[in-house]
């Protein structure tokens, strides 16, 4: 049997396996109770248990009581921004986001439209099995229906002044767009022609199986690059099936991976309006570049959205997100929002007047090498980590998750993963070659 992950945001698992309907029905019931039985706000994307696992979240959630509103099916920052357009209590997202279709999670969202912190978490999981009782039927709670979420999310993005809409409707930019069959195909091609693209659909039916490895990663997009080439089209987007992931192909045809979708971000928010920005420790350096041209502030923080969330808040950020595709911008929401990217990655074209392939030469280019491997039962992490921190005294040494060793020149950061027995061990510099061999070193004189 697979295992049931749970991590701060949720569980994920494989449907019909380490995740049942049992499992999830008292999951939904615990966060009815942890919403104070009031409203929540529940969405899918498409996987092909999305259905059945939204009516026992619904179950759930009604059955202590709670009044739930159902949005079908839609991109996971579309759910976020409904739980508090429409004043609810929270909000569940089911989704797995980019992993294989077996696979599906519950997401708990809280009543500001972020996922839960640590210390949400934390209640949540403390509340007494006895408060999980079903009520008396007369005060079970309301199931209804909305249907405009995604039209809702769609004119939020239209009307940040930050989106120039008409420079780009005078652009008539030629897009391709690859949903991987996920919720984006219901959303992405509409956002695109409301801006007045010409938009070319490439795996747009949401039916759940995907056509690609669902991660946009750039070697998963040969595709994209394909229809790109063929049509001579301006862009090439693709997004992961809950679409808070974004990844850009260029002009040229060539898939630029998802560091780079954060740094245009980066550039062109920060062409517009100066302030604070923040990624993930194990985010690009190229943005310590960008905001170091800009004379702006830039904080790290630990991997995982509602921590990058979290310090954008604190340090009053204009940007930020993720290397792996995933851009904030809190003008809207503090999550991941991969059609608000595609809106500000057309905004730069439009405004600059330059090509998508121009705009990407323009970022320093670093080179990122990621390898996981299983912890030896022999090998204590922490003891690890007190040697690693011994060794590199001499450098700048961040301990916020794991540690990070950072040079001037390159980092490497190792962290263990907070579901599964291993250790990622990641590295950047200026070659691919001299980033592989920073993680071997690594892994020969710690792991080994
Ligand atoms: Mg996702």
């Amino acid at each position: 049997m697979s295992k049931l992950m749970k991590s701060v945001s949720g569980i994920r698992g494989i449907v019909g396996d380490s995740l049942t309907t049992e499992l999830v029905l008292s999951f939904a019931k615990r966060f009815g109770v942890f919403s104070k039985r009031r409203k929540v706000v529940v969405g899918r994307d498409s996987r092909t248990t999305g259905e059945m696992l939204l009516n026992a979240v619904s179950a759930g959630l009604m059955s202590v009581g709670a009044d739930v509103i159902d949005l079908g099916m839609c991109p996971t920052p579309t759910i976020l921004l409904a739980v508090e357009n429409l004043n609810a209590d929270g909000g569940i997202a089911i989704t797995a986001s980019h992993n294989p279709q077996e696979w599906n999670a519950l997401k708990l969202i809280n009543g500001q439209g972020t996922f839960l912190t640590p210390a949400q978490s934390h209640d949540f999981w403390n509340i007494p099995e006895d408060e999980l009782k079903d009520l008396d039927w007369a005060k079970i709670g309301s199931f209804s229906q909305y249907g405009c979420a995604i039209e809702d999310h769609i004119e939020a993005i239209m009307k940040l002044p930050i989106i120039a809409v008409d420079k780009i409707k005078e652009k008539n930019f030629k897009v391709v767009i690859d949903s991987t069959n996920g919720a984006g195909g219901l959303m992405s091609p509409l956002l695109l022609k409301a801006l007045g693209c010409e938009v070319i659909e490439l795996y747009s039916e949401p039916n759940g199986m995907f056509s690609r490895i669902a991660e946009p990663a750039a070697k998963n997009l040969g595709a994209l690059e394909n229809e790109v080439k063929k049509y001579a089209a301006d862009i090439g987007f693709a997004t992961d099936p809950d679409v808070d992931r974004l990844s850009i192909v260029s002009n040229d045809g060539i898939a630029l991976g998802t560091e780079y979708t954060l740094l245009l971000a980066e550039k062109y928010v920060l062409s517009q309006k100066k302030g604070n920005i923040a990624t993930n420790l194990s985010s690009s350096m190229a943005s310590d570049v960008i905001a170091k041209e800009n004379e702006v502030g830039i904080f790290h923080s630990p991997v995982g959205e509602i921590n990058v969330a979290e310090a954008m808040k604190e340090h009053n950020c204009v940007i930020g997100g993720e290397g792996n595709g995933g851009v904030i911008l809190p003008d809207l929401h503090f999550t991941r929002d991969a059609p608000l990217g595609m809106a500000l990655i057309l905004s730069y074209m439009a405004i600059s007047g330059k090509r998508i392939s121009e705009l990407a030469a323009e970022i320093p280019k670093y080179y990122i090498y990621k390898t996981k491997l299983e912890l030896d039962e022999n090998i204590e992490f922490d003891a690890v980590s007190e040697s690693i921190i011994k060794d590199f005294s001499t450098k700048e040494l961040d301990t916020q998750d794991g540690i990070k060793i950072i040079d001037s020149e390159f980092w490497i950061h190792i962290r263990k993963s907070g579901t599964e027995p291993i250790v990622r061990i990641i590295a950047e510099s200026s070659s691919e070659d001299k980033s592989k061999k920073l993680c071997e070193q690594i892994i020969q004189k710690y792991f080994r």
